[in-house]
């Protein structure tokens, strides 16, 4: 398959003519190529999207919310195309991209279709002053959107809905490892007769393409998710020239459990918070530390639990963890188990990279548990992003807040006890953007979504992503 630029409602050939394989990661071949685009191509998506923005600015609410929500309908439509897609690119369980990342993406889609139907502006009256202020809130123009591997077309669509809802022309580039949904993607948009130039995707590598759209003058909004090392180089960037800037980086999420859980609930859905995508979701709890009165139990449960995931091909639906997604990512993640050997770490299950029948070349290993002696690891302090947690015992609230909060990020955490006063006492106290207690990763898209400290700044998700995508101005008017 060889993929190619959106530009202008056309698919078309990167300028260089320059192009990069495209790798299966369940079974480590090469299945395509896609366009390593240089800034040319950036600058005619610029071209194009500057001429776009005049009428997609002016364009009704109504229409443009009319626009996405067909977007959505064809994305569903396509569910099982697009599902084979994910799955393929990034190499996790087809069951899960059919039952989770293209639906999401779909609804990204219809909320933000909706939303912007309801957003609106403040209006303050100058009480004596004879005089009223009001709020215009208008789309930036042409803006950026730089978006991961893990959830490919989810991620995407989560920045581009709210862009282009908000009136702007959206300049887009994938992961280079997972083009493929994306490259659907402007199919989709040519049947929902999204205008030409509104909406332009570009593929290539981070410091090719990705620099080239962060570069660029006139794109004056970057709403980028990723690494936390690529989103300080981003902000270098970009400060300079003034630009708006979103970015959602990485997370060492903690998990707190107390004896008082439900238990068997916790359980369920720490497998689950663990090991869901491979472990490569930012919000995984990647940190599970237990109160000491019941930690032999869930150690031995958890254990138990967790050996009976079976690691297979993506389209096997038998499978619960499929492969990594790409050779360097699991190479890096097997290194973080021998870092935490060296660091006086057990590992509990797992820990090794697994070889499929007829995938043998395929990036696959085992979800790995390891207890480790404390939280000052270089296991419990840097983002690992595959399939393994720790785990660790504590005594006091005191004790677990310390070390949850004793790391350079603050995504999530998941906190698990029937003890209400404690709950808001940790809700106040956990350094984070996102807490969920007694559940993982229950989305409500109107919530606020992002993290604190070097987890990133900005945040994402209903009213907050359309109040990044656009520019307010005050008005003040004297009667
Ligand atoms: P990277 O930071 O490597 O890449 C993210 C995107 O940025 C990719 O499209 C990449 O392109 C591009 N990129 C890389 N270098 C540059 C550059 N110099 N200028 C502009 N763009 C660039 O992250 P990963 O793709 O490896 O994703 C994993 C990371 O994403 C993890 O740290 C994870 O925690 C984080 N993440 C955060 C989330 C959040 O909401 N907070 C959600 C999901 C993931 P290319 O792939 O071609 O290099």
């Amino acid at each position: 398959m060889k993929i190619k630029n959106f530009i202008n409602g056309k698919f078309e050939n990167p300028i260089s003519n320059d192009w990069i394989d495209n790798c299966c990661p369940a079974n480590g071949e090469v299945y395509g190529q896609i366009p390593n685009s240089s800034k040319a191509d950036v600058e005619k998506a610029y071209q194009n999207a500057q001429y776009a923005f005049e009428v997609w600015s002016k364009t009704t609410l109504e229409e443009r919310s009319r626009i996405l929500i067909k977007i959505s309908e064809l994305l569903e439509t396509n569910l099982d195309r697009f599902a084979e897609a994910e799955s393929k690119d990034n190499g996790k369980p087809l069951s899960l991209a059919k039952a989770i990342d293209i639906p999401r993406a779909a609804s990204n889609f219809r909320f933000f279709g909706n939303a912007i139907t309801q957003f609106s502006s403040e209006s303050h009256e100058s009480v004596g002053q004879n005089a009223i202020n009001y709020t215009l809130r208008q789309p930036i123009g042409v803006v950026g959107c730089i978006s991961p591997w893990n959830l490919p077309l989810y991620l995407f669509t989560w920045k581009i809905a709210p862009a282009l809802a908000a009136g702007n022309c959206v300049i887009a580039k994938p992961s280079e490892v997972t083009p493929t949904t994306a490259y659907l993607l402007g199919e989709i948009c040519n049947e929902a007769r999204l205008p030409k130039g509104v909406l332009s995707i570009i593929h290539g590598l981070g410091n090719t393409t990705g620099q080239a759209i962060v570069e660029h003058p006139e794109i004056k909004a970057i709403s980028f998710t990723g690494g936390t090392q690529t989103g300080a180089h981003i902000a270098k960037i970009a400060a300079p020239m003034f630009k708006k800037l979103s970015l959602e980086l990485g997370g060492k999420n903690p998990n707190i459990i107390f004896s008082d859980c439900d238990y068997e609930d916790m359980l369920d859905t720490t497998v689950r918070s663990s090991f869901s995508n491979q472990g490569q979701i930012c919000l995984c709890g990647s940190r599970i530390f237990v109160e000491a009165s019941i930690y032999d139990k869930f150690k031995s449960d958890f254990i138990k639990k967790v050996k009976q995931l079976r690691v297979g091909h993506p389209s096997d639906s038998k499978t619960d963890i499929g492969a990594i997604v790409s050779k360097p990512h699991l190479e890096k993640v097997l290194n973080y188990v021998d870092i935490a050997k060296a660091e006086g770490g057990k590992v509990l299950c797992g820990g090794n990279k697994v070889s499929i029948d007829g995938y043998e070349n395929g990036y696959y290993m085992e979800p790995t548990i390891i207890e480790v002696p404390n939280n000052g690891g270089r296991i419990n302090q840097e983002e690992v992003f595959g399939p393994v947690v720790t785990i660790m015992p504590f005594k006091t609230e005191k004790e677990v807040l310390e070390m949850a909060n004793n790391v350079k990020y603050g995504l999530s955490s998941t906190l698990w006890t029937n003890d209400l006063k404690r709950t808001m006492r940790m809700n106040q106290k956990l350094q984070c953007g996102i807490v969920w207690v007694n559940t993982w990763m229950l989305r409500d898209l109107r919530t606020p979504f992002g993290g604190t400290k070097a987890s990133g700044i900005g945040r994402e998700g209903g009213f907050e992503a359309l109040r990044f995508f656009t520019e307010p101005k005050n008005v003040c008017i004297k009667y």
